[in-house]
């Protein structure tokens, strides 16, 4: 393949992907009734549950993750009922509207972007109040914010008919996340962030008490039918067409990951932060997110006291063919995010720092 004019992707999402796993995409197409389809489903299947760290089934079906945000909302809230929305970001925000736009009653616990939220908080809320479902964002990829999504699990624990719903869709396989340790009823992602495929694979681990939830939901939707996406999975199939191309290249892409091991990938992941880290502290810069909050997989870079003009960074690492990112709503310009995830190595990173250097004169 190769391209020399190729931008390679330092944006949270989607993220560079490697040539082979893009030629794992063009393999010859199978219909998805086969028994060689069954069979790669149960292949992802299997290594998904590692990547989860779950017991817990996991369905994979063809959307972006914003998809799952209305397919989690619309299979695990009661009409009568209210879930607890975490917002602390543009992603937070968006899948606390996605609630909202499906008819369903929230309340919110608002932290600055920056913040994390805490086990706390949440523990204050449910005193209150008695919620279907509390929902957070693990990684919020606008602010470089990781949650302390295991503490958050240990207080939602004890409360049987409040289900935990995660949205990792940039933490995923960057970020560590134990869905069967910290509780997780629902932890949803997609395909194009620290997962390193091309976008329109989204996927999620589903609990029991999630499909018990839904059956009590009787306008849950058909697209994102929880219920009828679990029987079929449970035939290695999917209920309508999925991604086949992308699934090829999943395929192959969680070979590689199981090669790497997950835990190793998420090590990868912190180390590449403390570069990053490291960087924009000696260039005095610094970082917009809350330290200990710092996420592994994307740091967004305070620019408020050194204030450069991120359009010319990002024309100026275009020349160097990387395609950078500016910073993301409110807070684009004020920050601009470096992504560390996926298949990046710490050398890449190296390259582009020293890119970022060269502009700044340092
Ligand atoms: C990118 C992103 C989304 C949206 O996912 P899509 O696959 O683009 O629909 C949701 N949540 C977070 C945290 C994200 O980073």
């Amino acid at each position: 393949m190769g391209n020399a004019n190729h931008k390679r992707l330092v944006i949270p999402g989607p993220v560079e992907v490697r040539e082979e796993i893009l030629q794992a995409q063009t393999q010859w197409m199978i219909g998805h009734r086969s028994t060689a389809f069954a069979d790669l489903y149960g292949r992802i299947h299997s290594k998904l549950q590692t990547a989860f760290q779950t017991q817990n089934r996991v369905i994979m079906l063809g959307a972006s993750g914003t998809g799952l945000w209305e397919g989690a909302s619309r299979n695990c809230i009661r009409d009568d009922k209210k879930a607890l929305h975490l917002v602390g970001g543009a992603f937070s925000e968006r899948w606390a509207e996605i609630s909202k736009a499906n008819g369903k009653q929230i309340d919110v616990i608002t932290v600055e972007w920056g913040q994390a939220h805490t086990a706390e908080m949440v523990a204050d809320a449910l005193q209150k109040e008695s919620y279907d479902a509390v929902c957070v964002v693990h990684n919020e990829t606008s602010t470089g914010v990781t949650n302390p999504i295991a503490a958050i699990g240990e207080v939602v624990k004890p409360y049987e008919d409040t289900l935990f719903l995660v949205d990792t869709v940039s933490g995923f396989l960057g970020a560590e996340l134990r869905v069967d340790a910290w509780g997780i009823d629902f932890a949803l992602t997609s395909s194009q962030k620290a997962f390193a495929l091309p976008p329109g694979l989204a996927v999620a681990s589903v609990s029991e008490k999630v499909l018990a939830r839904a059956k009590q939901i009787p306008y849950r939707g058909y697209y994102f039918d929880l219920i009828e996406i679990a029987k079929v999975g449970d035939k290695n199939n999917t209920p309508s067409t999925p991604p086949i191309s992308i699934m090829f290249a999943a395929d192959k892409q969680l070979d590689d990951i199981m090669t790497e091991g997950v835990e190793n990938r998420w090590a990868r992941h912190l180390a590449m932060r403390q570069t990053t880290h490291e960087w924009a502290d000696s260039r005095g810069f610094g970082v917009f997110a809350d330290r200990p909050y710092a996420s592994p997989t994307v740091t967004t870079v305070d620019n408020r006291v050194k204030n450069i003009d991120v359009d010319a960074m990002a024309k100026f690492m275009s020349g160097k063919n990387f395609s950078m990112d500016k910073g993301y709503g409110k807070i684009k310009g004020t920050t601009f995010r470096i992504a560390h995830m996926g298949d990046m190595q710490p050398e890449t990173l190296d390259e582009v720092l020293t890119g970022l250097d060269e502009f700044i004169g340092a």
